[in-house]
């Protein structure tokens, strides 16, 4: 029988997921010589065997791959015979051009939990428990190849019997870099808010009797630390919020299990599905009316924000725990998550009553991922822990580009060749830890991934801290990109979309080409150009970003513009001055123009009788929206008007027709019913008169407003109703936390062309 020799080159996530130990079980069962071997142009393997016994190798490859591993491409070619006498995993090598991918940190495995919960098992109760199908990866990587000396594991010396384990070939922790043992590894311990170390047996069992006191407990995990409260128990919850300065914005949750989740939220089989998921994002989910849970911990909110446990920690601590517990970022207000641990006794000294810590180093922070079920998918609000830093593969080739996002939600992106990696969730830029944890991303990308970005691309806000840095970058090329363009190429390229597409980018707001701030747009167009086919009507917005944190005087602005100074006497005016607002108006003093969606929902939920000041950022359009009953109403009547051959959306008749159903006493619920059903109208108006002018039938739907569930749903139905094709987010944000993908793009097709 002749045997051949083929090199075989394994690329994707196949780096820290077993994928070694597996090709070697594989190659020790079929019979075949030869090695495999990790480098940084991804897995080697060299085969010897008959052709019938290689071809059944490499079949299995593809067949029976880890878990957790993801082949985006495996190729192979035929060399000379070594005549090798057995099946070796070589130690892998460093090499210059790198293609390998990462995995992200995921939660672990139903086997290592057998071991954690068990007795006899060594591990018993070890909250570092992991091997090669879970556990950390992105947030302990330093650099690449994926090896133990390249993470934070660097500082644990594997025991003999650790040792043992990674050095068995058929052993699960066989080359699991986090391996590590009671004796041999990370260590927890629980302090006082004062730094003084608690002599208790077990810290974990410690912690769980504090947080059933009411304590606010600061627990160290896998992104970083979060700080962690009894959920049901409303004072502290209330405490809580005073001292990390969140007023309303909902908390996130962990509960023990499922069976716990039910007791509180609506859950579906796919919600299920995705709340038990490797990736264990928080979920956010349908509330039950009369479920136990602190008021506080969502005031006024339908939904709530929900996750399973995800590291054995997190196992240990609710093991004998029924109560539902808030495990929030560890910050004070919308700083970045703390991940050091002198870094979390100063930062949160005054917040947290005990810190339950571990000398496990957190190399890159990475706050839990956020998403919701929607129309058949899962949509992520917010991309992070499990899922980053897996690549959005695009169609699309070219010289590497960093995008560098908008202002808020900032996420960055790194497109190499097919592959756009995309940061964790950054921040608010305006926020100085923010902007620093933002610089060290992008040098903390390029590096694992080994990049040289030719081109930087930026938003076309000029004062957008993302934009000075990319502007203080020496000796290389940068682009401005206009955010809404942003946004509509975003959600072309995660569907892998190429030709010129009819946007609807419903968002708060964004820098336009003509230095208005733009927001409620439609445009035509795709990756190297956008024409801007229709607009909401541009109206002052009194204050500017006070305009935003005060939704009652954008409506004040917006009955100013359509009654004059007539305006009608509406019961929210009752108690409000409304002459500076107007004087502000009518002397130009800081009030920019603006064709913002999100401020246009801010004004209808403030004049019908919906919130006048925000504490979160949407809350006002949020609960307007949660106030919707049927789509079936009728809309308020609007006009579309032809100016400069454009199309501008006129705000005035939709104000007087609301204002009408205001004065006839009709409820905020039949008011939100009728308004979404206004917007979902005026978007097929638009969409069939785009259609008819350019013959394009593909729409995508972007932008921050498009977090609204209702307007979501209801505007594609309508659309496919009416036999367009609709695209829409799920692999990035719709909000600000997806543009730098469509940034990344735009840069990079209009280097090549
Ligand atoms: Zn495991
Ligand atoms: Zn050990
Ligand atoms: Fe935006």
């Amino acid at each position: 029988m002749k045997i051949v020799r083929k090199k075989i080159n394994v690329q994707g996530i196949v780096q820290g997921v077993g994928f070694r130990p597996f090709i070697y079980n594989l190659a020790l069962s079929i019979k075949i010589t030869g090695f495999v071997a990790n480098t940084s142009e991804g897995v080697i393997i060299e085969a010897e065997g008959t052709i019938k016994q290689i071809d059944n190798f490499i079949k299995n490859i593809k067949l029976n791959a880890p878990p957790l591993s993801l082949i985006t491409d495996i190729s192979s070619s035929e060399i000379n015979t070594k005549h090798s006498r057995e099946f070796i995993i070589k130690k892998s090598q460093s090499n210059k051009s790198v293609a390998t991918l990462i995995s992200p940190d995921i939660a672990v495995c139903q086997d290592c939990l057998n071991e954690l919960f068990d007795p006899n098992d060594r591990r018993y109760h070890y909250p570092f428990i992991n091997c090669t199908n879970c556990g950390p990866r992105y947030t302990i990587i330093d650099n690449i190849p994926y090896d133990r000396p390249y993470t934070s594991m660097k500082d644990f010396k594997m025991c003999p019997d650790c040792q043992k384990e990674y050095d068995d070939p058929s052993n699960r922790r066989f080359h699991a870099q986090p391996n590590a043992c009671p004796k041999c590894g990370p260590q927890v311990q629980l302090f006082d808010s004062n730094h003084n170390l608690q002599d208790v047996e077990d810290p974990i069992v410690a912690t769980r009797k504090k947080l059933r006191d009411g304590k606010i407990v600061a627990i160290k995990g896998l992104g970083g630390y979060h700080l962690a409260v009894d959920a049901t128990n409303n004072e502290m919850v209330q405490k809580l919020r005073k001292l990390k300065g969140r007023d309303e914005k909902p908390f996130a949750l962990m509960v023990r299990d499922l069976k716990i989740a039910h007791q509180y939220c609506l859950i579906s089989n796919e919600e299920e599905q995705f709340l038990q998921s490797p990736r264990t994002p928080i979920i956010l989910l349908k509330k039950l009316s009369n479920c136990r849970i602190a008021e506080s911990v969502a005031p006024g909110n339908d939904y709530l924000g929900i996750m399973l446990p995800y590291t054995p920690l997190h196992h240990v601590l609710f093991e004998d725990l029924d109560t539902p517990l808030i495990m929030t970022s560890a910050n004070y207000s919308e700083e970045p998550i703390c991940i050091e641990n002198d870094e979390a006794f100063k930062r949160l000294e005054n917040i947290a009553d005990y810190f339950l810590i571990h000398n496990r180093d957190i190399y890159l922070r990475s706050d839990d991922s956020v998403g919701i079920f929607l129309h058949n998918k899962f949509r992520y609000i917010r991309r992070s822990r499990g899922i980053v830093p897996q690549p959005v593969f695009v169609k699309s080739t070219g010289p590497a580009v960093l995008a560098v996002g908008g202002e808020l939600k900032n996420a960055i992106c790194l497109l190499n060749e097919g592959k756009a990696f995309i940061s964790q969730h950054i921040g608010d830029l305006e926020n100085i830890e923010a902007y620093n944890f933002f610089k060290m991303t992008i040098e903390h990308l390029q590096r694992i991934f080994d990049v040289k970005s030719e081109l930087i691309v930026h938003d076309l806000h000029p004062q957008y801290f993302s934009t000075q840095w990319a502007k203080e970058q020496p000796n290389i090329q940068t682009i401005a990109v206009q955010h809404h363009h942003a946004h509509l190429t975003a959600c072309m390229a995660e569907n892998q979309l190429t030709e010129p597409v009819i946007g609807i980018i419903m968002d708060g707001t964004g820098y336009g080409t003509d230095g208005t701030i733009w927001g409620g747009e439609i445009l035509i167009g795709g990756y190297s150009n956008f024409d801007r086919f229709a607009h909401f009507e541009q109206l002052p917005l009194p204050g500017g970003d006070a305009a935003i944190k005060s939704p009652w005087r954008t409506a004040i602005s917006y009955l100013y513009k359509t009654f004059d100074s007539s305006i009608p006497n509406l019961p929210f005016i009752d108690n409000l001055d409304i002459d500076p607002i107007i004087e502000m108006i009518d002397k130009n003093i800081n009030s920019p123009l603006t064709s913002s969606c999100g401020r246009l929902f801010d004004a209808v939920a403030a004049m019908s009788g919906g919130r006048q000041t925000i504490r979160y950022e949407a809350q006002a359009a949020i609960e307007l929206m949660q106030s919707f009953e049927s789509i079936d109403v009728r809309p308020f009547s609007f006009e579309i008007e032809y100016k400069m051959e454009k199309r501008v959306i006129l705000i005035q008749p939709i104000i007087r027709s609301l204002v009408r159903s205001i004065q006839n006493n009709e409820s905020f619920s039949k008011i939100s019913s009728r308004f979404h059903k206004t917007l979902v109208q005026i978007f097929l108006e638009i969409a069939n008169e785009a259609r008819n002018e350019t013959g394009i039938n593909q729409i995508v739907l972007s932008g921050g407003v498009f977090q609204n569930m209702v307007l979501f749903e209801h505007t594609i139905l309508t659309l496919e109703k009416a036999n367009f094709r609709v695209y829409t987010h799920s692999q990035v944000p719709t909000n600000d936390g997806g543009i730098s993908l469509g940034q990344a793009m735009i840069g990079r097709t209009l280097t090549s062309s």
